[in-house]
């Protein structure tokens, strides 16, 4: 007797290594079963997964979702969850003085479930006004606020949300900064991928550098190489350096971090991302990164397998949040979080941050979601 069968969908879950038509059981918001022929006498709602591709619930490790305590923050509840997402990351939108009204208002109320780093400026990421130019606000003073106690001390407060430190849109300063607090708290470290390769070399076993296939031009204030390649277009050997030490490659699609050029020249050098984000806010949610399944399509038209595609969108962020044993797999015990996709067949436009175009022929379109048992669309 099951609470809930999704029948007769093409499962992918690449923990198991799973890649056939199966009957997932769910009862008490856990998977069951993942087998052929589940009998479905007795259970209360049985979904037809029949021409679906059936996922774990994607794991979208880089988002901004404190929804109206922060400007530049998406709904969690349509921008993730509704596109299949029912666990993300808030990549410091927060800093730890603003941290509980984003707890309180918003990760608490959510349907979605929602992880966090906490941004090592004391108050996140408010500076970014969608009606404003890009921070003078905090990040081009030279005393940067930040506490490092405080951090702590919130980071300590919320262990159970609160998984790592962000670094974001300021300085190398605030870079070390970063490291010694990550380093006391022993968590994970999110860096962007800027003044290349000397952020890189900062990062260790488990750290994340998201926005890794941006082409950003230097600056004067950034590093000659800004990000992933040198001016050869090569692939920097810091970064073979870090992946060699277990530093996670992440997407960060976002408004202004990927480019088809980067993604391109870093898979001819067999550079490819662990781990598929959005980087979804109030800029890139109308594109052009709009939502996982349309930045995990992109991944295909790069020639990545779709079980490659689905592992770095579930079970790889799982494991970097360390929740592999909840989330992002269809294992018996597991959070019965669900994603169920059409994968369409045709000819697809796909725009980078740049406007720069290439169709591909398989398009991911979400179809259903279920979170902890429960169906959401
Ligand atoms: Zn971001």
């Amino acid at each position: 007797m099951y609470d809930l069968v999704i029948k007769g969908g093409f499962v992918l879950d690449p923990l198991q290594d799973i890649n056939e038509v199966m009957d997932v059981a769910i009862s008490g918001g856990k998977i069951v079963d993942v087998l052929r022929g589940v009998n479905i006498e007795g259970a209360k709602h049985v979904v037809d997964g029949s021409g679906l591709l059936v996922t774990p619930g994607l794991v979208d490790i880089h988002v901004h979702c404190s929804y109206n305590v922060a400007h530049l923050s998406v709904d969690p509840e349509f921008s993730c969850l509704a596109k299949g997402s029912t666990t993300v990351l808030d990549a410091g939108t927060t800093g730890h003085l603003n941290f509980l009204g984003f707890r309180k208002y918003v990760i608490d109320r959510c349907r979605t479930r929602i992880l966090a780093l906490l941004n090592i400026e004391s108050l996140g990421m408010i500076e970014a006004h969608h009606k404003e130019e890009w921070p003078k606000l905090i990040t081009d003073y030279e005393e940067l606020f930040i506490n490092i106690q405080e951090t702590l001390e919130v980071i300590r407060a919320h262990q159970d949300i609160i998984v790592g430190i962000k670094w974001a849109h300021h300085t190398p300063k605030g870079l070390s900064l970063a490291r010694k607090a990550a380093d006391e708290a022993k968590c994970v470290l999110m860096a962007e991928n800027h003044y290349e390769p000397e952020t890189v070399k900062c990062l260790k076993k488990g750290d994340i550098v998201t926005h890794t296939f941006h082409a950003h031009k230097p600056s004067l204030k950034r590093s000659p190489h800004d990000g992933l390649l040198d001016e050869e277009g090569n692939v920097q050997h810091e970064f073979y350096d870090a992946i060699k030490r277990g530093v996670i490659l992440d997407v960060g699609h976002g408004a202004g971090s990927f480019s088809w050029h980067v993604a391109e020249k870093a898979f001819e050098q067999g550079i490819k991302p662990d781990t598929i984000s959005t980087d979804l806010h109030m800029g890139s949610f109308n594109g052009p990164a709009f939502d996982m399944p349309t930045t995990m399509s992109k991944f295909l038209v790069l020639g990545m397998p779709l079980y490659d595609v689905v592992k770095a969108s579930t079970i790889t962020p799982a494991k970097v949040l360390g929740k592999q044993d909840e989330i992002g797999n269809l294992q018996p015990g597991a959070s019965a979080d669900l994603a169920l996709f059409k994968l369409e067949e045709g000819k697809f436009v796909f725009t980078d941050v740049y406007e720069d175009r290439r169709v591909g022929r398989q398009r991911l379109n979400i179809r259903r979601v279920i979170r902890g048992g429960e169906i959401i669309i």
